[in-house]
This record gives C-alpha cells, sequence and structure tokens, in this order.
C-alpha cells in the first residue's frame, strides 16, 4: 500500500477518503478523483463510474454487518477528531472553538454551532494504519463501516463498480464526470462541495462525503 496525505481539506470537501482509496489500491495519488468536491449527494455516483471504469469492484460494509475479513485493507468511514463550521467553513479541533455562555463550543469566526467532520482512513484488523490527514489523529471513534475496494478478478466482469447502482445513477454519474472533466481516473479541482441535508436513496452509505 502507499502511504499518501490528502491534498484538500474542509468539512464535506477533504479529498480524505479519496487519497485512502489511492493507499489501499496502491494508486497514483492523482489518479484518484476527489469524489466529495462532487458535493453530498452526488459523490456516491461519481465513485459509483470511476469504479466502473477502472474496473474496480467496491461495497460498503455496515459497521451492523461484521468486521472486515482479517488482514483485508479497507477505507473505514467516520468521524475524526476535527470540527467544521456549516456557515463559514471554519475547521478545527475542539480546543480551537470558542465556548459560549452555556460552555458550548462555537464557530470562533461567526459563533456558529459547528459540527464533528466526517473523515476517512485506511484500516486493516480493527485499526487505522496509514490516516490520509497530516495530524495522523486517526478517527475519534470506531468507523461506521468500511469501504473495501477489489480489482476485477477477470479485468471486467460487466458487473464492475459498486453493488446496487442503478443504470440511472451510472449515466448521472457519467454527465457529471463528464462535467468535472475526469474520465474515470484524472484529478479535479475542488468545485465546493456544499453540506445539505437530505440524503443518498441507499441508507446503509454514509450519504456525506468525509471531509477532513
Ligand atoms: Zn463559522
Ligand atoms: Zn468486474
Amino acid at each position: 500500500m502507499k502511504h499518501y496525505i490528502q491534498t484538500v481539506f474542509g468539512r464535506g470537501r477533504g479529498s480524505c477518503t479519496a487519497t485512502a482509496i489511492a493507499c489501499v489500491l496502491d494508486l497514483e495519488q492523482d489518479d484518484v478523483p476527489n469524489f466529495a468536491a462532487f458535493g453530498r449527494l452526488r459523490w456516491i455516483d461519481a465513485l459509483a463510474m470511476w469504479c466502473e471504469a477502472q474496473k474496480i469492484h467496491g461495497r460498503y460494509l455496515h459497521a451492523s454487518d461484521g468486521d472486515p475479513a482479517p488482514g483485508t485493507l479497507t477505507v473505514a468511514s467516520g468521524f475524526g477528531p476535527r470540527y467544521g463550521c456549516i456557515e463559514c467553513r471554519w475547521f478545527g479541533l475542539p480546543n480551537e472553538t470558542v465556548l459560549d455562555e452555556k460552555g458550548c463550543p462555537r464557530c470562533p469566526r461567526c459563533n456558529t454551532v459547528p459540527a464533528p467532520i466526517r473523515h476517512s482512513t485506511v484500516w486493516q484488523d480493527g485499526k487505522t494504519v496509514h490516516d490520509p490527514h497530516p495530524s495522523g489523529q486517526g478517527l475519534a471513534y470506531p468507523p461506521d463501516g468500511w469501504w473495501i475496494f477489489e480489482r476485477c478478478p477477470q479485468d471486467g466482469c460487466g458487473q464492475c463498480g459498486l453493488p446496487g447502482a442503478t443504470r440511472e445513477r451510472r449515466l448521472r454519474a457519467e454527465a457529471l464526470l463528464e462535467e468535472h472533466g475526469v474520465a474515470g481516473g484524472a484529478n479535479i479541482e475542488n468545485h465546493g462541495a456544499t453540506v445539505v441535508p437530505g440524503g443518498d436513496a441507499s441508507a446503509a452509505r454514509p450519504s456525506e462525503p468525509a471531509g477532513a
């Protein structure tokens, strides 16, 4: 595996997931687009399309369905130790927030209540084995689940991608990747993913992209 450090940071826009995927699949860092940049409701479409184009079988194992098989390198999905502000995009550690009169944390810039930021790490045998964030602090809690990626054993079996990705979703994802100038591979700029309420129809997967 590789040990890359993410290059984009921030709530709902950081490149931790893409960086962790490059690590577990032993790819060049720039070969995995920053899926978070596609936005909260669309990043999973982009991931599905990219897996399909790259002949990768991806799946999400929810923590309630058990642990990944021993030895498997996975991308753990959960919450890192950092907080982010939806209002002004500030992010930092809990001790960098300011406390209001009730002792609750507030954004030091705009006084909005900050929220924990999702994060992804490279995970194996029950622990983070590489944190793409330069702090190296890993996840603050046990992961909600794991993304598991495997190269297609047949170099293209017709079912590469993410299970459950419909034709409609694939077409939507194709248009998205084209719009961002990604042919299932090249790096992309951060297009300012926004964090909005709502979620992905596939309930078991995290609907919000991991942040920083
Ligand atoms: Zn703020
Ligand atoms: Zn396949």
